[in-house]
């Protein structure tokens, strides 16, 4: 399907400048604080296929930042909005509850790596899931810190924020964050930064800035998303489960951006076998309709008392209906199994690129399942990163035709977030390109 599928509605006649005029309009009329790591207007898209509005065809390795694993408007996915849309599109849970929420909320309960017996709670955004992890934390152990990792993204939101482990270009100008958070170290290898030395910097936080009994929670990405790709070692979240347990502390995983098949299994944390008290999920969760979710252990998440928690549009009925459809098309498309294939399929190609010497020299190819990262080095044989290296390849790729997204704290990791439903050969493609981005400059 390589001609946009709603070509008829496009005029060709304008459409070579569409993109410069819609960005001049766009800096007009929106703040340059939302930047776009593309100059692309989107027109339509599907599964693993991108066209915009001058008819040009990208494939696409953003799933829009990895919300997509289920790709562009699968069939499965528009059917239950669209019967959705037909009942009722908005109620407020608050005031009038709907079966597709407890329907969701009990399917997350069951499948959720959490100590059980689990509840769930809905809500929008990535950011307002955190934050709402933190109140119930918060509610449940009288306790007020935090401890997050640095290279951690955890949102935008001024408590979300402060829980995010990365100055720019997050956190410049915003004043004061919200919250009491203590920041540990994330071990990296190639950083120097051993699972023990990452403990270590935890139980120096209780010598030296509060004591245990004070901190409320650990949030944690079971592999770091926009800090790199980098997956949280076993050997790490069995530790941190530990000092949770010794000192009443509530492990929260954040799998808003590695939850829903991506690592080759339903939720990261699994690879570890290690049980978070909460879970907070979004993104992939409703397959591009705004829902986010905290499931965690019941006695926690009843803390909170009846009208402490919610949000006008938390859970909205056409992301829930929409949800419920993406957790069956990962079963009925077996998506688990292919997020493994498919990341074979691009670790091996990475593997190839990083021998290649006409190739701009690339390593510390990372991650779990679908979720693969990489580095530019700074030189061939060398295990120094090129600092801000990444932007190059993936304007170069924009170019060739690949949406790709940057990661990592010093502008030198590359991502692949292709959706699992794209068919090998549209990878392959993608792969293709992205070898032709990496041609040496
Ligand atoms: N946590 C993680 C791990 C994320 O990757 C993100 C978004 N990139 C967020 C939280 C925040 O989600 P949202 O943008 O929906 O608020």
């Amino acid at each position: 399907m390589h001609s946009t599928p709603l070509a008829a509605r496009l005029e060709p006649a304008a459409a070579a400048d569409r993109n410069q005029l819609l960005n001049a309009r766009r800096e007009r009329a929106v703040p340059r604080g939302v930047a776009s790591a593309t100059q692309v207007f989107i027109d339509c898209a599907r599964n693993a296929e991108v066209w915009d509005v001058t008819h040009r065809r990208f494939i696409d390795f953003a799933s829009g930042i990895a919300v997509l694993n289920t790709g562009h408007c699968h069939p499965t996915i528009l059917a239950a909005v669209e019967r959705q849309l037909q009942r009722f599109t908005h109620a407020a849970f608050q005031v009038t509850a709907y079966e597709p929420y407890i329907a969701l909320a009990e399917r997350l309960n069951a499948i959720a790596p959490v100590r059980g017996p689990a509840k769930t709670i809905l809500f929008s955004t990535g950011a307002e899931a955190v934050e709402n992890a933190v109140k119930i934390t918060r509610a449940a152990t009288g306790r007020d810190a935090l401890i997050a990792f640095n290279g951690a993204f955890h949102g935008r939101t001024l408590l979300a924020l402060a829980l995010t482990g990365k100055t720019a270009p997050y956190k410049h100008g915003f004043g004061r964050l919200g919250g009491e958070v203590y920041r540990a170290q994330f071990p990296i290898e190639h950083h120097g930064i051993s699972v023990d030395a990452s403990l270590a910097s935890i139980r120096q936080i209780f010598l030296s800035d509060v004591p245990p009994e004070r901190v409320a929670a650990i949030i944690i990405e079971p592999v770091q998303g926009e800090g790199g790709f980098h997956p949280a070692p076993t050997a790490l979240l069995q530790g941190l489960r530990e000092l949770c347990d010794t000192h009443g502390i509530a492990l929260i995983a954040d799998e808003v951006q590695t939850g829903f098949a991506r690592t080759g299994r339903m939720f990261a944390l699994e690879h570890s076998g290690v049980q978070a008290d909460l879970l907070v999920t979004a993104k992939s969760l409703a397959g591009g309709l705004p829902l986010s979710a905290v499931t965690g252990n019941a006695a926690l998440m009843d803390a909170p008392a009846p009208g402490g928690l919610g949000g006008t549009y938390a859970g909205s009925p056409l992301a829930c209906a929409a949800a419920l459809a993406v957790l069956d098309v990962i079963e009925h498309e077996s998506l688990i199994e292919r997020a493994k294939l498919l990341g074979d399929k691009a670790r091996s190609r990475l593997a190839s690129f990083a021998t290649r010497t006409d190739l701009a020299p690339i390593g510390h190819i990372r991650g779990l399942g679908s979720m693969i990262g990489f580095d530019l080095l700074a030189g061939r044989g060398t295990d120094e990163v090129r600092q801000g290296g990444a932007a190059a390849v993936v304007q170069r790729a924009h170019r060739l035709g690949l949406l790709l997204l940057s990661c990592g704290g010093r502008g030198e990791g590359i991502r692949l977030l292709f959706p699992l439903t794209a068919p090998e050969s549209i990878v392959d493609e993608g792969l293709d390109l992205l070898e032709r981005a990496l041609q040496a400059d």
